[in-house]
C-alpha cells in the first residue's frame, strides 16, 4: 500500500492505509433537496461511503443544508469556477469540495476557499481529467498525456500549497483506460496525496463496468487508490455495487460470501447456474469471508474448488430427473468441506449447500467475535 497523507472526509478516513472507500454522485437536480436526498440515501443503502452532489448555482445552496443534514454519509460538493459557491457549500456543512483552484480566479479567491475549508475541517479534491488540461501544457506535451494530466493536477495543487493547504485529494481521470492508469501511476510515484480513482465517462453499464474494473482494479492491485468511483451513465445506484465488486475482486473487501462456480461443460450433471444463483442470493446477508463452490461434476469439481470452505459437485441425476444440467437442482452429488473427505448427497443440493454454508459462517462469526472480545475474555 502506498504511503499517503491521511485525513477525514466527514467521519470517513481517507489515505494513510485507511480502507478504500466507495463514492458515487447524484444526478438529480440539487435544488430539489427531497429528490436528491432520496438518491443519496439509496446510494448509502447500496454501500456508498461518500456521496457527491453538483453545486452549480446559488439556488443549490439552500438545498445543500437539508441534504447534508439528512444524509447518512458525508456529502461532497462538486463545484466549477466559483469560489463563492465553494464557501457557501462549506458553510452549509459539506465534508469536502471538489474544485480546481486554477479555475477560480485570483489568488485571494484560492485563499478564501482554502481558509474556509480549513476552518470546517474539509479536504479539497482537485479533479483533473483528460479534457481539462490547460492549453500550454497540451502544447508542451504535444497532446493529452499522463504526464500532462499530472502536471495540470500539480499546478492546481501548488496554488493550495501556496496558501498552506495540504488536505488535498487528487483525481486524474481519462476515458482511455491505459492513459488513466498511467496518470495515476505517475501521481502515486510523485506525490503523497490520497488518490480518488476512476475512469471518466466510462459509458453505459456493461462497457462502463469493464473499463472501470480494468482501470480501477489494476491500480488497486498495485496499492494505488484511496477512494474509488465507478462512473456509469444512468441511475447512479448500480455504480456502488460495481465499485464494491471491484474491491471484492481485488481482495480488498472480504466480508462476504464469494460464490465460485465452474463454467460448465459436457460433463455437467446439475444446473450449476440455477444452484449458484440461489446460493448467492440466499447467502448475501453474511458478513464473514466464506468461499462457496458450485461445480458441475464430481470428476473435476472437488479438485478445482479445493480452496473453497464448502462446495458441491454434481454427481449424476437422481432417478426420474431429466438428463443434462439445465433444471437439475434436485440431484445427487458430492458435498466437500475443507479438511473433510467428500460426502455423497442427494436431494435439493442448493438447499443443502445453503444450510451447511450458514453453519460454517456462524462458526466463523463466533470465532471472530471471540477473537475480538475484551482483553482477558
Ligand atoms: S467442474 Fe466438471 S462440469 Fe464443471 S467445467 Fe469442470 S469438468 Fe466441466
Amino acid at each position: 500500500m502506498r504511503g499517503t497523507r491521511a485525513f477525514l472526509i466527514g467521519g470517513v478516513a481517507i489515505g494513510g492505509g485507511a480502507p478504500v472507500t466507495v463514492q458515487s454522485m447524484t444526478n438529480t437536480d440539487t435544488r430539489d433537496a427531497a429528490a436528491t436526498l432520496l438518491q443519496v440515501r439509496a446510494l448509502a443503502a447500496a454501500g456508498a461511503d461518500i456521496v457527491r452532489v453538483s453545486v452549480y448555482d446559488d439556488a443549490c445552496l439552500p438545498a445543500i443544508r437539508d441534504i447534508v443534514d439528512g444524509s447518512p454519509v458525508p456529502i461532497v460538493a462538486d463545484i466549477h469556477y466559483r469560489a463563492d459557491l465553494a464557501v457557501g457549500a462549506l458553510e452549509r456543512g459539506v465534508a469536502k469540495v471538489r474544485i480546481n483552484p486554477g479555475n477560480i480566479g485570483a489568488a485571494e479567491k484560492v485563499r478564501m476557499v482554502a481558509d474556509c475549508a480549513r476552518a470546517h475541517g474539509a479536504p479539497i479534491r482537485i479533479g483533473v481529467n483528460s479534457g481539462s488540461i490547460e492549453k500550454d501544457i497540451l502544447q508542451e506535451e504535444g497532446g493529452v498525456t499522463a504526464q500532462g494530466m499530472l502536471r495540470s493536477a500539480l499546478r492546481h495543487a501548488r496554488l493550495l500549497e501556496a496558501v498552506g493547504f495540504q488536505d488535498i485529494v487528487l483525481s486524474l481521470k481519462a476515458t482511455d483506460v491505459p492513459l488513466t492508469v498511467k496518470a495515476y501511476e505517475l501521481a502515486a510515484a510523485q506525490t503523497d496525496y490520497p488518490l480518488h480513482v476512476g475512469v471518466t465517462e466510462a459509458g453505459l453499464p456493461g462497457d462502463g463496468n469493464i473499463k472501470s474494473a480494468v482501470g480501477i482494479g489494476s491500480l488497486l492491485l498495485h496499492g494505488i487508490g484511496d477512494t474509488i468511483r465507478v462512473s456509469l451513465t444512468g441511475d447512479p445506484v448500480p455504480e456502488v455495487a460495481a465499485a464494491i465488486d471491484i474491491l471484492k475482486a481485488c481482495g480488498i473487501r472480504r466480508d462476504y460470501v464469494n460464490v465460485i462456480s465452474c463454467p460448465t461443460c459436457g460433463r455437467t450433471s446439475v444446473d450449476v447456474a440455477a444452484i449458484a444463483t440461489r446460493v448467492k442470493v440466499a447467502l448475501a446477508d453474511i458478513r464473514v469471508p466464506l468461499t462457496v463452490a458450485v461445480m458441475g461434476c464430481v470428476v473435476n469439481g472437488p479438485g478445482e474448488a479445493r480452496e473453497a470452505d464448502i462446495g458441491l459437485a454434481g454427481g449424476g441425476l437422481a432417478e426420474g430427473q431429466p438428463a443434462g444440467g439445465a433444471g437439475s437442482t434436485y440431484a445427487t452429488g458430492a458435498m466437500f468441506e475443507r479438511g473433510k473427505p467428500p460426502e455423497k448427497v442427494e436431494g435439493d443440493l442448493a438447499g443443502m449447500l445453503i444450510d451447511r454454508a450458514r453453519k460454517i459462517a456462524a462458526e466463523k462469526e463466533k470465532k471472530g467475535s471471540r477473537a475480538n472480545g475484551p482483553c482477558g475474555d
